[in-house]
């Protein structure tokens, strides 16, 4: 049986890391915990994550009925409810605006894996679900494919999720993400984004294994190693150039010719 008093206080301080890290702007992003087979308790809709109080949060049933709390809870309630019916392990969701995470569903470019060895031991694959118009029973939906797969999710064009055992291990894997894609965008910069070796890949994968991080459907399904393999290579940016160059070049023809039809 939870400690719903210490649940609460817990939710307050991820709210506040989540502000004080700028994952969450004005009143964005939502966290709620698994109380028990009947009720979540989750944050209010309209506040700023920074300064909850342990009484602004609600409580919600599994259909998102609100059950308690003076104010409305959130909207996205219905996101998370998906994930605790999906997988009756998962014990806290949060939802949120990384910027540098969001920037690949934005930009709709998957994340690269195989890069550094604690993203692929603590996250493994970070796919990104389809677009749909945040709040409703389709945008919750979105994300049901990646559920017992991966443990953090890319909502295009809108921010991350991502689910724990605790309040503060759901937390630490927006953290964690946020600050992966931080630096491949840095090393995008640079020029060139060395992948590791097969081999060395194996070997993460089997020190997962040994340290019982959850499931990797690398592991059990086999293969699929890479999500994205060209992102941030010399080849991938020389082909970015390339299209970009061949861009500018078809629109200044289209310039000139429209110009002659104008003579
Ligand atoms: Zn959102």
């Amino acid at each position: 049986m939870a400690n719903e008093s210490g649940i609460r206080r817990e939710i307050c301080e991820i709210g506040r890391r989540l502000y004080a890290k700028g994952f969450a702007a004005g009143n964005d992003g939502n966290i709620s915990y698994r109380l028990n087979e009947n009720t979540v308790v989750c944050t209010p809709t309209q506040i700023c994550k920074g300064f909850m109080r342990e009484d602004d949060l609600c409580v919600v049933d599994y259909d998102g009925w609100q059950k308690a709390g003076s104010q409305n809870r959130t909207s996205e309630i219905l996101l998370h409810l998906e994930i605790y019916k999906a997988d009756p392990s998962i014990m806290s969701v949060v939802h949120c605006h990384p910027p540098h995470a969001t920037a690949f569903g934005v930009a709709r470019v998957d994340i690269p894996t195989c890069i550094l060895p604690e993203v692929e031991i603590f996250l493994g694959i970070m796919p990104r679900a389809e677009y749909e118009t945040p709040g409703g029973q389709s945008f919750a939906e979105t994300v049901r494919p990646f559920i017992g797969k991966a443990n953090t999710v890319v909502l295009s064009n809108h921010g991350t999720v991502s689910w724990g055992d605790s309040v503060e291990q759901a937390y630490w894997k927006t953290e964690i993400v946020d600050a992966y894609c931080r630096i491949l965008l840095l090393a995008a910069q640079l020029g060139n984004i060395e992948r590791l070796p097969l081999p060395k890949q194996m070997e993460l994968l089997e020190l997962k294994k040994r340290f019982g991080v959850g499931e990797d459907t690398r592991i059990t399904h086999g293969g699929e190693m890479y999500v994205n393999p060209d992102f941030g290579t010399s080849a991938s940016i020389a082909s970015q150039h390339e299209a970009l160059a061949q861009g500018i070049a078809d629109r200044v023809a289209e310039i000139l010719k429209q110009r002659g039809q104008q003579k």
